[in-house]
């Protein structure tokens, strides 16, 4: 390292602090980057490599950004998962002896933003936090931009810490090396990218400073670990108090409806699938809320549906007492409209970064405090009447920023403009003489027209000769000598100064320059105080989002015809005429077919569904679950009628093509999920497999099958919608008492298949790929032939059925190794049934749907 010029030598003692960040290191006007940062920089900004001498033999490569357009480099480094250490001089090049001082202010990492463009208005950027200990898991997430903290432990199973880190989505992940190594390969590919810190230090002795009174005592020894791992790297990280991290909301997981990532990606709940936009999810249909704090917290709503009877049906009052109230609902979001995000500006307030307008729309969104208690105690509402019971409305602060600050403050903090009259006597007087000063120069101006006779002579201001009498070459004669003193000669004019105008100049200046620090010291001043006010406005913010989703959800519910939910106490789900709301939504008015769900414990726990593709059977079972998920957020439901019971756990298994895990297969995958949902299902869950088996031969298929829907029916007895193209299970009906088949309807005339969408009883017949080849146009011997075949092929199975039932009555497994002759007709019947078939032919309509 000595080789190094001293320069060199400090840039890579900074470096070696943070190895996994871009450094920017403050030269003059520019950030510069050096040696593998430089390289690599160069490539993803599209900067140029240059070299710069450094004491080494070879030139160190070196590429650089000028520091007043740094901003837009380091979003895109985050962007692209980087992270970027942000290093100034501290102290004054004129001062120092030797090379600057230099110091990493802050680091920036895609978890730690407090602002740009990244961070959507309507939804938490989560930074995660994981610990292991011998107890279990512990858990943190913290949004650095409103400083809400949520905290909590899990068992040591790693598909609950997964489950718990997706509902949150973070964009980084912190924690012990060994722990993120054995997370990382069972993300869900389609997740959001996140980036891991490795990460295991813990500062507690700060953390329990840091969290007054008695926050911490809550924790168990994991969760504590995993708050002191992300309190110490945000330390770390931020280089500053972080006085908005006010309070730790400790929660248990089985508070919440438990969903793997997948079952949330599937049902669509916050995002599509297709293209993971926030359009087309369930969160896009409910979400009518008019504050941002409203948008996210319905966001963490939807990601976390409740299982705790009571608070359910509180929040359902309060949304049945907007939905019938259109008047107090419209005064709510008036209210809201002027309501800012308070969460994310007192953040900025505490970290510093606040300026005038941002108190200016503190100030307003506090006049709305007022007639928001209003709206919620006039809706009768008792959930809404407690909410707002005792509210502190923070009136004081929202005077402080009347007093103090303008109207229409500038960007600037730091150029004036931004403090009321009267608000400081000294800088009144300062106000007073300056107002004065350039009342004076303007005097001067009328005065020395008329002196000279010179109509177009006029005062002006530059930076370099302060204020100058400017007179054009035209009228020079009429000036009479010695009256003024030249400064400056341009093409066509000459211009002035007396002594007197410098005099007032010196003033004037002098008492804009002291204007400018007092405004700015009164502003930062007024900042501090409001921030010291933190925990207060975050409680208010709090209040007022939680009254917006109420808002939103009414408003939603009324729009679309949705019905309060009857929480049943008991197994049984009964939903009449209940509709997908999201794909209800994108239709025409009136298109979509409503169904009826009964899923009974005395009569049926299970339902098998057959019936081609398009038919909507993927429909409708995914309906039965988002009715189950919104009545738990507290949400009325698309139906006519609902009776639902609490579900602890909702599984689905829908066959996608693109939910691949490192080169597993989507069958390997498929029998994992089915392995995790054998051992956590529980009579309360509710389970959703389409397709069950398509992965495999037909035969093996429907041996899974058929053994996995045993399972359910025997040991678990949980509520299960299975949707199947082996229309050949529908035996199951005879043996499994609680198993009813059902069917979608579908009406054929001639060559047209019309699906009705309408579920029924009975199980469908298939030989709609024959059909389909037919429509597709094969020629009429080939079809022929295909009929001929299914039929030998269903005769044969039929009579190897009754042998295997013979068989059965022996030994009563319920599933048995395949046998050679099944291998066989499957393999055959798949090359016919298989495919996407987008029709099926309705066979004889009584033989169809017994
Ligand atoms: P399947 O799972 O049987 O292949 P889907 O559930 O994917 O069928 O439904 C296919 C299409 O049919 C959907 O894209 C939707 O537009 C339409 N659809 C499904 N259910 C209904 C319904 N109840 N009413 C109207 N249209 C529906």
């Amino acid at each position: 390292m000595t080789q190094y010029t001293p320069m060199m030598q400090q840039y890579l003692s900074v470096k070696a602090e943070v190895p996994d960040a871009f450094l920017f290191f403050r030269l003059g006007d520019f950030y510069e980057m050096f040696f593998e940062d430089a390289v690599l920089a160069s490539r993803e900004l599209e900067l140029t490599l240059t070299g710069r001498v450094g004491g080494a033999e070879e030139k160190i490569p070196m590429c650089g950004v000028p520091y007043h357009s740094a901003e837009a480099y380091i979003i895109r480094l985050i962007e692209k998962g980087y992270k970027v250490a942000i290093c100034e001089q501290v102290e004054d090049p004129a001062e120092a002896k030797g090379v600057v001082r230099r110091e990493i202010v802050r680091i920036v990492t895609p978890g730690t933003l407090m602002e740009g463009k990244l961070l959507k208005e309507a939804a938490n950027n989560y930074i995660v936090a994981v610990s292991e200990e011998d107890s279990g898991y512990g858990f943190a997430a913290c949004d650095m931009t409103t400083g809400e903290l949520y905290v909590t432990s899990l068992p040591s199973a790693t598909e609950g810490l997964l489950d718990e880190i997706i509902a949150y989505s973070p964009s980084e992940l912190l924690g012990p090396a060994r722990l993120l190594d054995a997370i990382r390969p069972i993300l869900p590919p389609a997740m959001k990218p996140v980036v891991m810190t490795r990460w295991d230090k813990r500062d507690d002795p700060f953390l329990e400073e840091h969290f007054r009174d008695g926050e911490t005592g809550g924790l168990d020894g994991a969760s504590f670990a995993a708050v002191s791992f992300l309190m110490a790297y945000l330390k770390d990280t931020q280089k500053r108090t972080l006085v908005h991290i006010t309070r730790i909301r400790t929660y248990e997981t089985r508070q919440f409806m438990t969903m793997d990532p997948f079952t949330r990606r599937n049902l669509e709940l916050v995002e599509t699938v297709r293209d993971r936009s926030k359009k087309g999810s369930l969160l896009w249909l409910l979400d009518s809320t008019v504050t941002s704090m409203g948008g996210r917290m319905l966001r963490r709503w939807v990601e976390k549906p409740l299982m705790n009877r009571s608070h359910i049906e509180e929040r359902l009052e309060a949304v049945d007492r907007l939905y019938h109230q259109l008047i107090v609902r419209e005064e709510l979001r008036t209210a809201l409209k002027d309501v800012y995000d308070l969460e994310r500006l007192v953040a900025r307030i505490s970290y510093g970064n606040a300026n005038g307008r941002d108190l200016v729309a503190l100030r307003k969104s506090l006049e709305q405090i007022p007639s928001f208690r209003e709206a919620c105690v006039d809706s009768g509402s008792a959930t809404l009447g407690k909410l707002v019971e005792g509210m502190d409305a923070c009136q004081d602060v929202r005077e402080w920023i009347e007093a103090a600050i303008v109207e229409e403050p500038p960007v600037s903090v730091r150029d004036g403009g931004l403090i009321k009259d009267g608000y400081h006597e000294h800088l009144d007087k300062l106000k007073e003489a300056d107002r004065g000063g350039k009342q004076w120069i303007a005097e001067l101006e009328r005065r020395e027209r008329e002196r000279t006779g010179i109509g177009s002579l006029k005062v002006g201001f530059n930076k370099v000769f302060g204020y100058y009498i400017e007179v054009t070459r035209t009228h020079l004669g009429k000036l009479p000598e010695g009256l003024y003193e030249r400064k400056q000669t341009l093409a066509n004019a000459e211009r002035f100064i007396t002594p007197e105008l410098k005099e007032k100049e010196a003033l004037i200046l002098e008492a804009q320059e002291k204007m400018v620090d007092i405004e700015y010291e009164l502003f930062s001043e007024l900042r501090e105080k409001i921030a010291g006010q933190i925990g207060r406005l975050q409680k208010l913010a709090e209040i007022i989002g939680t009254a917006d989703v109420y808002q939103s959800l009414a408003t939603v519910s009324a729009a679309n015809r949705f019905v309060r939910p009857v929480l049943g106490e008991g197994y049984d789900l009964q939903l009449e005429e209940a509709r997908h709301p999201v794909v209800e939504a994108v239709m025409k008015e009136g298109a979509f077919i409503a169904n009826s769900t009964s899923l009974t414990r005395d009569e049926a726990r299970i339902l098998l569904i057959t019936g081609p593709n398009m038919a909507g059977k993927s429909t409708y079972m995914r309906q039965v679950a988002i009715v189950c998920i919104m009545a738990q957020i507290g949400c009325f439901v698309p139906a006519e009628r609902a009776e639902v019971p609490l579900t602890d756990r909702i599984f689905t298994r829908i066959g996608a093509a693109d939910d691949l895990i490192g080169g597993q297969s989507t069958f390997m995958v498929e029998m994992m999920d089915i392995q995790v949902m054998t051992e956590k299902a529980t009579e309360r869950s509710l389970v959703i497999i389409d397709e069950l088996g398509r992965g495999t031969s037909t035969g093996e298929g429907m041996a899974i099958a058929q053994a996995v829907i045993e399972f359910l029916h025997h040991e678990i007895g949980c509520k299960t919608l299975v949707s199947t193209h082996f229309h050949e299970l529908a035996h199951l009906e005879e043996s499994l008492p609680y198993l009813q088949n059902y069917c979608m309807a579908v009406k054929e005339s001639g060559q047209q298949v019309t699906f009705l969408r309408k579920l029924i009883r009975g199980a469908a017949d298939t030989s709609y790929g024959i059909y389909c080849a037919e429509i597709a146009g094969l020629p009429e011997s080939i079809i022929q032939r295909s009929y001929d075949l299914l039929n030998a092929f269903e005769e044969r199975a039929a009579a190897s059925a009754e042998r295997e039932a013979a068989a059965g009555a022996e030994t009563p497994a319920p599933a048995r190794k395949p046998h050679e002759s099944e291998g066989r007709i499957a393999s055959g019947e798949e090359r016919l049934a298989s495919g996407d078939a987008r029709v099926v032919r309705e066979a004889a309509a009584g033989q169809a749907y017994p």
